[in-house]
C-alpha cells in the first residue's frame, strides 16, 4: 500500500472526508425520495449496516420538500443529488442536507450557480462534482482518451467553483470500465487537492458489480488514492455497504468488525459449508466487535484456521470439531454444526440463547 494522498478535508455532516480521516463508505437510497416512510427506513437500514453517508435523488420540488422530514428521522448525513434545476439545490440546502452532488456545468445560468454556491458557503456544505463517462458533453474535444476527457470535464467544473472562491469540493470520475476509471482518478489525483469519492459506475448486478468495484476501488486505494467509496450495484443497497466495508477491511483501512473464514469445500467434506457460512455471515452482519469465525469442511485445513479464529468448526469423521479461542473444545454430530457454532458465537458475544438475534438474511 502506498502512503495515502493527502487531501484537503471537508465535512459531510459529522463525517470528515479527506485529510487523515478514515476512508468512509457511502451508498445511495433506491427508494422514491418523495416516499418519506420508505426512504427513511432504507437510510436507517443502511446506517445500521455501516453506511456513513447516504445520497438521495432529488428529481423535482416534491422530492426536495421531503428532504427536511427525512433528515429529521435519520442519523446518517444526507447528500442531495441534483441535476439541471438550481431551485432544487436551494431547496435541499434549506432542508438541511449535509452536501450536494451537483455538476456546475449542468446549471445553465451563471447567476443561478452563484446562488447555490452562496447558500452552500453560508451553511458550510460541500459540493461533489460527479463526472460519469455516460454523460460527457457530446461536443467534447475528439482525440482525447475517455479518461482524459472525463478529467478535462471535471477540471472545467472544478474551475467554475474555484472562480467563485468556493473550495468545499469533492470529485468523482466514474466509468463502467475499470481501467478507464482507474486512469481517470490517477490523472486527476495529481491535479487537485480535493478529496476523491471513488466508484465504478454501472458496475452491474451484485456479483459482477462487486468484482469490478473491488478491482477498481482496490487498485486505487492501494495507490493511496481515495477518501470515500461507493460500490454501485444493480441490487440491494445493503450489499453495496457490505461490499464497501469488505474492501476497506481487506485492505486494513477499517476494522470491519466480525469476519467469517470459510473453505471453498471439496470432496472431503459432507457438511453444508456454504449454507452454514451464509447463515453465520447474516447473523454477524451488524456485529462490530472484531471477532473471527472459521467454518471449515475437514481436518486438512480446519484445525489450523480454527486455531487462528475466536470460534470455529471443522468437519471430521461423522462429527464436527468445535474450537473455542483457538483450542479444541468438543465435538457434535454433523446435523448440529450450525447450532454449535451459533452457540459459540452467543457465548463470545455474551448473548443468552433466548436473546439470540434472528438471521438478517
Ligand atoms: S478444508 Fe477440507 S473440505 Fe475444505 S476445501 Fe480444504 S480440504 Fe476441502
Amino acid at each position: 500500500m502506498r502512503t495515502r494522498r493527502r487531501t484537503t478535508p471537508i465535512r459531510v455532516g459529522d463525517v470528515i472526508v479527506g485529510g487523515d480521516a478514515p476512508v468512509s463508505v457511502q451508498s445511495m437510497a433506491k427508494t422514491d425520495t418523495r416516499d418519506i416512510e420508505s426512504t427513511t427506513r432504507q437510510i436507517n437500514d443502511l446506517g445500521n449496516a455501516g453506511c456513513q453517508i447516504v445520497r438521495l435523488a432529488v428529481p423535482d420540488l416534491e422530492a426536495a420538500s421531503a428532504l427536511g422530514a427525512i433528515r429529521n428521522r435519520v442519523a446518517v448525513p444526507i447528500v442531495a443529488d441534483i441535476h439541471f434545476d438550481y431551485r432544487l439545490a436551494i431547496a435541499a440546502i434549506g432542508a438541511g442536507v449535509a452536501a450536494l452532488r451537483l455538476n456546475p456545468g449542468n446549471i445553465s445560468r451563471r447567476e443561478h450557480l452563484r446562488k447555490i454556491v452562496s447558500r452552500a458557503r453560508e451553511r458550510d456544505i460541500p459540493i461533489r462534482i460527479g463526472v460519469n463517462s455516460g454523460s460527457l458533453p457530446h461536443d467534447y474535444r475528439s482525440g482525447e482518451r475517455l479518461a482524459e476527457r472525463m478529467v478535462s470535464v471535471a477540471m472545467e467544473q472544478v474551475h467554475m467553483l474555484e472562480e467563485m472562491d468556493f473550495h468545499l469540493i469533492k470529485v468523482s470520475l466514474k466509468a463502467p470500465d475499470v481501467l478507464t476509471t482507474v486512469e481517470a482518478y490517477r490523472l486527476i489525483a495529481d491535479r487537485i487537492p480535493y478529496p476523491l469519492h471513488m466508484g465504478v459506475t454501472g458496475a452491474g448486478p451484485p456479483f459482477t458489480g462487486a468484482v469490478r468495484s473491488t478491482l477498481g476501488i482496490g487498485l486505487l486505494l492501494s495507490m493511496g488514492i481515495g477518501d470515500t467509496i461507493r460500490v454501485s450495484l444493480s441490487g440491494d443497497p445493503g450489499l453495496e455497504v457490505d461490499a464497501g466495508r469488505e474492501i476497506l477491511g481487506s485492505l486494513h483501512l477499517i476494522d470491519p468488525g466480525a469476519s467469517v473464514i470459510s473453505c471453498p469445500t471439496c470432496g472431503r467434506t459432507s457438511l453444508d459449508i456454504p449454507g452454514i457460512a451464509s447463515r453465520v455471515s447474516g447473523r454477524l452482519r451488524s456485529v462490530r466487535q472484531p471477532i473471527r469465525v472459521a467454518i471449515m469442511g475437514c481436518v486438512v485445513n480446519g484445525p489450523g484456521e480454527c486455531r487462528d479464529a475466536d470460534v470455529g468448526i471443522a468437519g471430521g469423521d461423522n462429527k464436527v470439531l468445535v474450537y473455542r479461542a483457538g483450542v479444541f473444545s468438543h465435538s457434535v454430530p454433523p446435523q448440529d454444526a450450525y447450532d454449535a457454532i451459533s452457540a459459540e458465537i452467543d457465548l463470545l458475544l455474551g448473548i443468552r440463547s433466548n436473546e439470540t438475534p434472528q438471521d438478517t438474511r
